[in-house]
């Protein structure tokens, strides 16, 4: 029987999923597993060494489809975490003194947290990995080293399904500790890829930079996410919603301002002024006006809701703003807080166009 679809069960007391965001001092955690994560553990489960991946498995596996079903988001929580303590370390104090000492750093987790994985691909390939999750040569881990799953990983057998949203219901929803009630709904995040029905994401697709391209240094590219809420019934089966309730699914908002609004474009063009043409963040010329709150949208904005950018520095808070989820209140560039994401997503963006780029080009020689 050929089978193209893998389920995972990633269960535990504690899991973290980083994500682009998670930098070195402050490591977050997404709210569900990433698909370099999932990557990971398949690569784990596999025995395979890290050139091994760089060389052959990073490719395979990207091009599996994942889906990924909430079934208990957990709750976040911090760890007491330090680097480097008794090991000679010296960490800065004051301006330009340093003394010996441990680092303290801050790790999220998502505890008691439970996911049902869905990957879809060739039924070689799912054949393969279905035998490593069930017999993984190395630990697995959820996310991180220190998260050890709490149930096997490895869910039931493969199976062939249609598409992701058939593959994902037809497990029951289940729970986690027996007095565990079922909720009425639970939600999804499928991985979202271009067809001939469908050339183009939904307009609530999210973007996560996930899939991981290179590991030294680390790089990853963009996929596209939908999220879908699935009713849960009496039986804990989960169903597929209809069409209607597809659309009425409470995505979290992406805040917009009316553009046309005549009193906005006035507005927009004071801030502009007042920056002088000028990026607030690295001083090259403004291209666009950002709002770093929704809270006075659409005409009524204050000045100093608004700033001016480049087109890299908006993409880089655009993209920083995407990954964090953020609801009205958003990333104020001028904030010394923010400096040193934007600056590093700033970065990122520059290698990831000029990689886009030089690949295009050889593309087109081969075509030639
Ligand atoms: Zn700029």
């Amino acid at each position: 029987m050929s089978s193209n679809t893998l389920f995972l069960r990633l269960d535990a007391p504690m899991q973290s999923w980083g994500n682009q965001e998670s930098k070195f001092v402050v490591r977050r955690t997404g709210e569900a597993p990433t698909k370099s994560g999932v990557i990971g553990l398949l690569c784990a489960a596999l025995g395979v060494t890290r050139s091994e991946a760089a060389d052959v498995w990073l490719t395979r596996l990207a091009e599996l489809r994942m889906g990924v079903r909430i079934d208990a988001p957990g709750i976040r929580w911090w760890d007491y975490h330090t680097v480097g303590a008794r090991m000679d370390m010296r960490i800065a104090e004051g301006a330009r003194k340093t003394k010996q000492g441990a680092l303290l750093t801050r790790r999220e987790y998502l505890c008691d947290a439970s996911f049902l994985v869905a990957l879809q691909g060739e039924p070689a390939l799912i054949t393969e990995l279905s035998a490593a999750i069930r017999n993984p040569r190395w630990t697995l881990y959820l996310g991180r080293k220190c998260c050890p799953p709490a149930r096997p990983v490895w869910e039931q057998p493969a199976g062939e399904f249609p598409d992701m949203l058939s593959a994902i219901t037809s497990i029951a929803w289940r729970k986690r500790m027996s007095g565990d009630m079922p909720p009425q709904s639970i939600d999804c995040l499928l991985e979202w890829r271009a067809t001939p029905e469908e050339a183009e994401a939904p307009a609530d697709a999210l973007i996560w930079y996930d899939v991981p391209l290179t590991l030294e240094p680390p790089s990853h590219r963009a996929r596209f996410v939908v999220r879908r809420r699935l009713p849960v019934g009496r039986n804990c089966e989960v169903n597929i919603a209809d069409k209607a309730a597809h659309s009425a699914t409470p995505v979290p908002p992406r805040q917009r301002a009316d553009y046309g609004n005549t009193e906005y474009k006035k507005r927009r063009a004071e801030r502009m002024e007042r920056d002088c043409g000028l990026c607030v963040f690295c001083k090259a010329p403004a291209t666009t006006v950002q709002h770093v709150t929704y809270r006075r949208a659409g005409g009524d904005e204050d000045q100093e809701d608004l700033r001016s950018l480049c087109r890299l520095c908006h993409d880089a808070v655009t993209m920083i703003e995407y990954g964090l989820g953020m609801g009205l209140d958003r990333i104020d560039p001028e904030e010394l807080r923010w400096r040193e994401i934007i600056t590093a997503k700033r970065a990122e963006i520059v290698k990831f166009r000029s990689l886009e780029t030089r690949r295009r080009r050889l593309a087109a020689k081969e075509v030639e």
